[in-house]
């Protein structure tokens, strides 16, 4: 493909973890006896990545889009919001090139599932998975996230326009 323009994006998110709540990365359920606390689904990773695709298209943040104050996206499926993202650049001309997360958590060990995550997202935006890359990582104890209060997630993202949009 020949873009015309090409736009990097960024996006970063924290949730908290608390017991009673399944924990969702990616769109991924993984076994875990805590879970991410939010309004939505506390898809953390998924929102880093909104976020990202968002800034390189430079339109407003979910935080804006998709409001923690609105019913509407109580329990949401934070999936079905970056399907809605994917549907709202593609109509600007834009599409994705790659992606790029990190997350962060001291438990679960979450290399079992990397690759089931990579495989979800890319199907949720309709890229090949070859498109998605994920790293796994902890905070060797430090910080809130060392402490397993929280999880923590980093996307960056490519966005390219080709020359008849
Ligand atoms: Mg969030």
């Amino acid at each position: 493909m020949n873009w015309e323009t090409l736009h990097i994006g960024h996006g970063y998110d924290v949730h908290r973890l608390v017991y009673g709540r399944a924990l969702i990365l990616c769109g991924v359920t993984l076994p875990h006896d805590q879970g991410l606390l939010g309004h939505s689904d506390a898809d953390v990773a998924t929102h880093a990545l909104m976020d990202a695709i968002l800034s390189a298209a430079r339109l407003p943040d979910i935080g804006q889009l998709f409001p923690d104050t609105s019913d509407r996206f109580k329990a949401a499926d934070s999936c079905e919001l970056l399907d809605s993202v994917m549907k709202r650049i593609r109509e600007l001309g834009w599409e994705l090139v790659d992606a790029d997360l990190t997350i962060a958590a001291e438990r679960p060990k979450l290399a079992p599932y990397k690759e089931e995550m990579r495989e979800k997202l890319a199907q949720v935006m309709g890229v090949q998975t070859a498109s998605v890359g994920l790293t796994a990582t902890t905070t060797e104890g430090l910080g809130f996230t060392g402490r397993g209060e929280g999880i923590e997630a980093w996307a960056t993202v490519l966005l390219g326009k080709s020359g008849n949009k």
